[in-house]
């Protein structure tokens, strides 16, 4: 006896921003699909969508056009970044649909087509993304016009500091002031969620804006940590430019991250809508493939396995972090399939003896090496499945931390692999 059998076309193994995006570009073209995993990265993410801005890291050349960073990236046939493996035209299909779908979904975001922009980060360091969202675009337009700006910390918040973000910006942008206000209400020590639901209430918006208004002065903009409301993000944000009189922005914080738990309400709301099944917060312990093609996944054990057979996979489950990679003694496992990982020849080369090595370090490009379609490879250099496909944070030959690549990389490859396996399943009738 299991709990219950399901059937999908498409199986998505991991539910970060990879596997919420071959999800959303999977439904979108009729394909019936599942959706399982963790919370995974997601709830770290700062909002902003990276595309491509530091190539190579060694030199740690920054790129205002994230096309020309990726452009040049792709010549390297030794290290083929995923990138490489997808035609800029559909790489920017990939972001228009990602992002007019969260416009549709009342998260808008800010991009200029062929340009990265500086935004200002919570430690006083300015940082190149594609894709901002509406609620911190005032701050990259702020610092662009050298605007009069006034920081707003709450000291019951940890981690942002207002006046480290005005002291380490000072010379080049001296017009930033920084203030320490209570949060509304005086409460004790709060976490950013409750800030951020706080701050949906009207009531508490009155207050905070009563306290800044004299401390206004000259200030054209207003900025604050990010915690101005999680499913009302847009309309606590209008509210108070409203009050205040001058244009409000948000500055990432430190994780938990409120834009990121932002971006995961919405896909665990409209990927139902869209008929996606999802299994949140649970995992595939086993999977077995069968002879006449696809597989049979097992979420969970005894009365309450759930069994699903797919017509194919994505394998989005990330890195260490979120266990789709193993390091053991032994080497780099990955845990679902047993897929062979792309890795240093033994431990002792996964780390730079230079911890702080600009370049960084080999364990952090292994993973899984694919072909063009986005299937991974056995050891004999084939797709290990005709119909496993990989998407994220889990290919190899990308360090999309240092390359500020990580919301790109997990969204255009997923749309590739969503392609892949629409062409591979569909089109052969598997
Ligand atoms: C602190 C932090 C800050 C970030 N900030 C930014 C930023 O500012 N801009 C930007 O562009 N990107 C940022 N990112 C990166 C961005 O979130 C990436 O896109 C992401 O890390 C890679 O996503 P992923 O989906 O490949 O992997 P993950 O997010 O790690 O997700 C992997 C998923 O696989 C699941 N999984 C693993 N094993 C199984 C299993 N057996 N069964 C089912 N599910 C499984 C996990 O539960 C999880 O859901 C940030 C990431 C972090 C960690």
């Amino acid at each position: 006896m299991i709990a219950a059998e399901k059937r999908c076309d498409l199986m998505v193994i991991g539910s970060g921003m990879a596997g919420m995006a071959a999800s959303l570009f999977a439904s979108r073209r009729g394909i019936s699909t599942i959706v399982i995993g963790h919370t995974g990265s997601i709830r770290f993410f700062s909002g902003l969508i990276d595309l491509m801005s530091v190539y190579p890291i060694s030199t740690g050349k920054t790129w205002e056009n994230p096309w020309e960073a990726i452009r040049i990236l792709s010549t390297d046939q030794e290290h083929p970044h995923p990138y490489s493996r997808i035609q800029r035209y559909r790489i920017v299909k990939a972001m228009d649909e990602f992002l007019s779908f969260l416009s549709e979904s009342g998260l808008p975001y800010y991009r200029d087509s062929n340009r990265n922009h500086a935004v200002i980060t919570s430690q006083g360091t300015l940082k190149q993304t594609f894709a901002v969202p509406h609620t911190m675009v005032a701050g990259v337009e702020a610092f662009h016009q050298k605007e009069p700006c006034l920081l707003i910390r709450f000291p019951e918040l940890k981690g942002f500091s207002s006046r480290q973000i005005q002291e380490t910006m000072n010379g080049i942008w001296p017009s930033v002031r920084s203030i320490d206000l209570p949060f509304p209400n005086h409460f004790h020590e709060l976490f950013p969620e409750q800030m951020a639901r706080e701050l949906e209430i009207p009531s508490c918006r009155e207050e905070l804006v009563r306290s800044i208004l004299p401390h206004l002065k000259d200030a054209a903009a207003v900025g604050f940590p990010a915690v101005l409301g999680i499913e009302k993000s847009m309309e606590v944000h209008a509210d108070l430019e409203k009050r205040l009189g001058v244009r409000v922005f948000e500055i990432p914080c430190l994780p938990p991250s409120i834009p990121g738990l932002r971006l995961q309400t919405i896909f665990q709301h409209q990927l139902v809508q869209l008929g996606v099944q999802t299994y949140f917060q649970q995992q595939v312990d086993k999977v077995t493939a069968l002879d006449t093609g696809g597989f049979l996944l097992y979420v969970g054990e005894g009365l309450d396995q759930i069994r699903i057979h797919a017509r194919g996979v994505i394998l989005a489950t990330g890195r260490f972090f979120s266990k789709g990679l193993a390091a053991e003694r032994t080497g780099i496992r990955e845990t679902v399939f047993n897929l062979p990982v792309h890795q240093p020849e033994n431990r002792a080369y996964w780390h730079n003896p230079d911890f702080l090595a600009r370049s960084g370090h080999a364990i952090n490009t292994a993973g899984l090496s694919i072909d063009d379609s986005f299937r991974p490879l056995d050891q004999s250099g084939q797709p290990a499945f005709p119909t496993l496909f990989a998407a994220g944070s889990i290919l190899a030959h990308q360090d999309w931390i240092r390359m500020k690549c990580g919301a790109g990389l997990s969204i255009a490859t997923a749309y590739a692999a969503v392609e892949a396996f629409e062409k591979q399943v569909h089109g052969h009738g598997i």
